[in-house]
């Protein structure tokens, strides 16, 4: 199956109310270019660096999604551009990116990464640090961002049970976040669901699915 088969196919599977990031990871601008031509303009990249040359050659009509852990450092390379960055996991990371914001006069969205998995590899803020970051005097001052929802990956099992019960706990969170209605945000995002599980995903509430491998190939 071709690129462009591929998300036809992805896509007669998603309800109307789930967004698409294609994960273009370590792809060449070509494949993209491919999944541009069939429609798909929300591309999904783990590296600042190999997406904004990715972003300097394809066209500007693309949103790109920044969905890998970001090192502080890198984020001015990515600030003028990025769409929506899905990591976000620190305090110290959000200021960054809400100086490097202001110094490209924007508002550039988030969402706050949680730790729902078992394994102690991924990334993640847990429940209690979310909301200290939320009621933290340094939040409330930031101008330049805005935190419009939650991101999560499940366990790496076959465990349908485990993965829909860390899912499910995800998408409490959310809800109980969006509950306090929170300043600067806009909460209407759930990003989880990859390749492998995204329909258990989407069954439990996800509102954007991550995929990659399913469209462009293994890596
Ligand atoms: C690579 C990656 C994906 C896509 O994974 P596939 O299994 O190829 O669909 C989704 N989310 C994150 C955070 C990733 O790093």
């Amino acid at each position: 199956m071709t690129i462009a088969e591929n998300l036809q196919q992805i896509r007669t599977t998603l309800p109307e109310t789930v967004t698409l990031v294609a994960v273009s990871k370590t792809k060449p601008v070509s494949d993209l270019t491919e999944a541009y031509e069939s429609g798909q303009r929300i591309f999904g990249e783990n590296k600042i660096q190999e997406m904004a040359d990715k972003w300097e050659q394809m066209p500007k009509d693309i949103q790109w999604h920044m969905i890998g852990h970001v090192q502080t450092n890198k984020v001015k390379f990515m600030a003028p551009f990025v769409s929506l960055v899905h990591g976000v996991d620190s305090l110290k990371l959000l200021q960054e990116i809400n100086k490097q914001a202001a110094k490209n006069n924007r508002v550039i969205n988030c969402l706050l990464q949680l730790h729902i998995a078992e394994e102690e590899t991924k990334f993640g803020l847990d429940e209690q640090e979310l909301n200290d970051l939320i009621a933290s005097e340094e939040f409330a001052t930031m101008q330049n961002i805005q935190i419009q929802g939650v991101m999560g990956m499940a366990t790496f099992t076959d465990n349908q049970e485990q993965v829909k019960k860390e899912f499910t706990h995800l998408k409490s969170i959310f809800d109980t976040l969006k509950g306090k209605n929170p300043v600067h945000c806009n909460l209407q995002t759930i990003s989880m669901g990859m390749s492998g599980d995204y329909k258990l995903a989407i069954e439990c509430g996800s509102t954007m699915v991550r995929i990659g491998s399913s469209i462009f190939g293994g890596r």
